[in-house]
């Protein structure tokens, strides 16, 4: 089915985090529903669109990857800018990676041009419970003070990918309150006109 544009609010969202944590994994799972442990890590995405619907609000989705931006201010400002929602990824079995967050979290926070961007944090290849190195617990702790969302995933079997675009999309419509426009629309006309079969 080809989304009615007139019934659509855009939302751009960023993955970011080390190389290797599976970002590119998780948009292929998110989009496409594949997995390949072989040979994505060299491929660089630049964005996928996916179409979402929450809360009877169809949701066009422009998911960014950021394959070879992934060293400290090697990523550029641009990349940022208007950005609504940032997914920071680490991997459960690399500390490193985990520490590292917090680093993305600043460079986010100097470069975002929108006011209320989302964050979330995304803890990936929970399927490796064996190597984990990183505690809920720790994640919990961090999104609480970074006043993020978050959740643990495996772009491998699936688990919680689809959750993470929910968690940050439901907080987008949320904090727009119904009152923000979109193709001149207000979020619950759009609502209003769904009902009438739009
Ligand atoms: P990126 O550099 O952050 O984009 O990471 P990739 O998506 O390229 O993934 C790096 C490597 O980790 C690849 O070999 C993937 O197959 C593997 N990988 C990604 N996600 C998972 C996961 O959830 N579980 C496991 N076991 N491996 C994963
Ligand atoms: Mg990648």
């Amino acid at each position: 089915m080809i989304p009615d544009e007139k019934c659509t609010t855009e939302y751009k969202l960023l993955l970011v985090g080390e190389t290797h944590v599976g970002k590119t994994s998780i948009l292929l799972k998110f989009t496409e529903g594949k997995f390949d442990e072989t040979h994505i890590t060299a491929i660089g995405i630049d964005y996928k669109i996916k179409y979402i619907t929450i809360d009877d609000i169809k949701v066009k989705l422009l998911i960014w990857d950021s394959a070879g931006q992934e060293r400290f201010h090697s990523i550029t400002q641009n990349y940022f800018k208007g950005a609504h929602g940032i997914i920071f990824v680490y991997d459960i079995t690399k500390k490193e990676s985990f520490e590292n967050i917090k680093e993305w979290i600043k460079q986010a926070e100097h470069s975002a041009t929108k006011k209320n961007y989302k964050k979330i944090i995304v803890g990936n290849k929970t399927d490796c419970e064996e190597l984990r190195e990183v505690e809920l617990q720790q994640l919990v702790n961090l999104a609480t003070k970074k006043k993020c969302s978050y959740v643990e995933t495996s772009a491998k079997t699936g688990h919680n990918i689809v959750e993470i675009f929910n968690l940050l999309v439901s907080d987008l419509i949320k904090s727009s309150n119904g009152n923000m426009s979109v193709n001149g629309l207000k979020l619950d006309d759009i609502k209003e006109k769904k009902k009438c079969g739009c």
